[in-house]
């Protein structure tokens, strides 16, 4: 598995901010991933009121399902547009308040308070900011980051976990020399070597 072509591109934080001004966001499923609903049972494994983790959320419509489900669910994204986006599709009212540790970051909270969507760069977050969750639904997150940045972000994540807690990764196969990406494609290989 060559990645080689790959391996060194980067998408800024500014580029992914102009995807959402452009309305270039093709990755966005109204419908919700066919792949959630298959895999919900392994991510919940029957428990109840959860906290589960967004990377890299975008307006996921998933995390409405699974706050109506009774669960707490926790996101970040760097686009605020994105963030304001999902409380308006789902008509959710929600307050904005700063996030004292991370400058000019700022947290989402909808009023009944079980989604809190933090606008950031996932790399200012850490465990004490964010406590522990005992679900990570990664969509378009692990292949989003860029190549370089993968270790440090999978690295964290591992810091998030609970230890009975489920991670579900959607990952894209596809021929990485006939397309530059995002989403990147990121080996099997890499995959266990990542998180062990
Ligand atoms: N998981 C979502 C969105 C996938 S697209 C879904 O399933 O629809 C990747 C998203 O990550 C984009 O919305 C982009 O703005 C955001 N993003 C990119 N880099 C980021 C970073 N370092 N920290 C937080 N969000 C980031």
């Amino acid at each position: 598995s060559d990645i080689g072509s790959q391996r060194d591109r980067v998408v800024t934080e500014e580029e992914w901010l102009q995807k959402w001004e452009m309305g270039n966001i093709g990755f966005h499923k109204d419908q919700g991933h066919p792949l959630f609903q298959k895999y919900l049972d392994v991510l919940l494994n029957g428990r109840s009121g959860l906290r589960i983790f967004f990377p890299l959320c975008g307006k996921a419509v998933e995390m409405k399902w699974l706050a109506d489900m009774g669960h707490s669910v926790v996101g970040v994204e760097v686009s605020e547009q994105a963030l304001k986006e999902f409380f308006a599709d789902h008509s959710l009212p929600y307050c904005e308040q700063p996030v004292p540790e991370i400058s000019g970051a700022k947290k989402l909270q909808s009023t009944s308070g079980n989604i809190s969507l933090y606008c950031c760069s996932i790399y200012d977050l850490s465990s004490s900011i964010l406590g522990k969750f005992d679900g990570v639904w990664d969509r378009g997150a692990l292949v989003a980051v860029n190549p370089r940045d993968r270790q440090r972000y999978v690295s964290l994540m591992i810091t998030l976990m609970e230890k009975n807690s489920s991670y579900l990764l959607v990952t894209v196969s596809y021929d990485p020399n006939k397309h530059k990406g995002p989403p990147f494609y990121v080996p099997e290989s890499e995959i266990k070597s990542l998180f062990g």
